[in-house]
């Protein structure tokens, strides 16, 4: 068992008040890796406090000074990225080698807030009186809660870090109590690489209790919030009495659409990298392959090829691509989409069911043919390594069918034809885009959804929008 970590509250390490602790569980062979403190209302009251003094101290330094441990944060990441990645694979399943990756693509988004903290400007109005002058004032919002899911353990609190300290904000996060290790680790980096006493509060336990607290104190200006549609909507509705503003980035239901015009080995290997990365637990993992008509059975010929040579196993085994699903729960949501389907007329070319003789909870790639739109398997988010297709005849008609879902975070289409591409990115109801492009996550693009897939936008200059007020005086001369 790796040793307990503690909670970063107010510039301590610090266990639960109570002394509670919970499990943290290696989903690929169901033993406890270690113990986390068990935080509550009382754990998130402290931090409030702790965020809320360090708050005007760092709003008021200069932006180049709060940029300075953010950068060095990220580099500590870089540095660290061996042993964070490893923590990260014994406590979400994801492969190593992904684990790694998601170590340096976590890392980017502080070394980019860093950089952008310079550039947080104002502006100066033309008024309409030669007697008057409009100066526009962005200022940091105050005291932010962040509360993040288990499939990104590490990205999705820089994500939220990076943008809020840069923009002069303290905050408070709550990771996922299936991945609290990674949190932790990188708290504690934090607190090396000296970002001041309550700046950044890390605690874990129960997230209605962190949440409720949070909400209930006025000086919390600010939720963000990455994770499920249904726990967003639990939010907003905790959110009006004080009117907390909020950013949340929900669930996705990405298409996938291969045109006729495609370049088909771009499009193949633009699929295995979107459905199967992190076991297909990615908020914008293909969901839903349209392929047009003519090109249907080569191209789904090629593809369960591909898919057979996927290496399913534990994500510390060597030359695995498809780890274990999170949990039980999770390994019984792909289940019973699978069971739906193939009940309602669906055939399955490749997999079908869980691994036998490998990891716990892994779940074989599978490819689902001739699906249509009441499978649950077609209008819900999967999350797990499941890829259901469907084939269109126009282009009108695979629009219509990507756009025919509640959620619009993620899209991709694949084609040559440049005007067709302009047109279809256009008509597409998804706040991102991948045109020939399978990986369009970055820390500089502004990442984010629409429709029931959430508000506002993370990444690059348009999320220090999330963390400023605009404040404008107008002045007479
Ligand atoms: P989840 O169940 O909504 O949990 C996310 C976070 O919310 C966890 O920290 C969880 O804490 C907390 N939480 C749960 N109930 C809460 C409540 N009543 N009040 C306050 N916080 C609460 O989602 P998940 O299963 O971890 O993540 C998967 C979902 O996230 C998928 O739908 C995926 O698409 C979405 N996602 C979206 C994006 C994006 O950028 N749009 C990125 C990644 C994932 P506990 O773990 O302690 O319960």
């Amino acid at each position: 068992m790796l040793p307990t970590p503690l909670h970063l509250i107010d510039g301590r390490r610090t266990p639960a008040a109570d002394g509670r602790t919970f499990p943290v569980v290696n989903p690929a062979d169901g033993q406890t890796i270690s113990e986390v403190p068990l935080g509550g209302a009382a754990e998130a009251r402290a931090a409030i406090e702790g965020a809320a003094s360090a708050f005007p101290g760092w709003r008021d330094l200069p932006a180049h000074e709060r940029a300075r441990p953010l950068r060095a944060l990220a580099e500590a990441m870089v540095r660290d990225q061996q042993r964070l990645a490893h923590l990260m694979t014994l406590e979400q399943g994801k492969p190593l080698a992904e684990a790694r990756g998601e170590i340096l693509y976590a890392a980017s988004f502080l070394e980019w807030s860093a950089e952008e903290a310079r550039r947080i400007c104002g502006q100066v109005i033309p008024a309409s009186s030669v007697e008057k002058r409009i100066v526009v004032l962005r200022q940091p919002v105050g005291v932010c809660l962040a509360i993040t899911p288990w499939n990104f353990p590490a990205a999705m609190i820089t994500r939220k870090v990076g943008p809020a300290l840069a923009c002069g904000c303290t905050m408070i996060v709550k990771p996922a109590e299936q991945t609290p290790l990674s949190a932790l680790a990188i708290g504690e980096l934090a607190m090396q690489v000296g970002i001041p006493q309550g700046v950044l509060n890390i605690i874990t336990g129960d997230a209605p209790q962190i949440a409720a607290a949070c909400f209930a104190d006025p000086r919390v200006r600010k939720v963000t919030f990455t994770g499920s549609t249904d726990v967003g909507r639990v939010l907003v509705r905790q959110a009006a009495d004080n009117l907390q503003r909020l950013t949340l980035e929900l669930g996705g239901h990405a298409p996938f659409i291969v045109f006729e015009d495609a370049d088909i080995d771009a499009a193949l290997a633009g699929v295995m990298a979107s459905k199967f990365r992190n076991s297909g637990q990615t908020c914008i993992c293909a969901n839903r392959l349209l392929v047009h008509r003519s090109i249907i059975e080569p191209f789904t010929a090629r593809l369960a090829e591909h898919m057979r040579a996927l290496k399913v196993g534990a994500g510390l085994e060597p030359g695995v691509t498809v780890g274990p699903l999170i949990d039980d729960a999770a390994v019984e949501k792909v289940e019973s989409h699978v069971a739906d389907a193939v009940e309602r007329g669906a055939v399955v070319r490749v997999g079908g069911s869980r691994a036998m003789g490998t990891a716990m909870r892994c779940f074989l790639p599978t490819l689902l043919e001739r699906c249509t739109p009441e499978m649950r398997c077609w209008c819900e988010e999967t999350f797990g390594p499941v890829l259901p297709v469907a084939s269109f005849e126009t282009e009108d008609q695979a629009v219509a069918m990507a756009n025919d879902t509640p959620y619009g975070l993620a899209a991709y289409f694949y084609t040559r034809d440049a005007s067709r591409l302009m047109r279809v990115a256009e008509r597409l109801e998804f706040g991102v885009i991948g045109a020939n492009d399978a990986l369009p996550s970055t820390a500089q693009a502004p990442f984010g959804g629409m429709k029931q897939s959430g508000w506002g936008r993370e990444g690059g200059a348009f999320a220090i929008d999330a963390y400023t007020e605009i404040k404008y005086m107008s002045w007479r001369l």
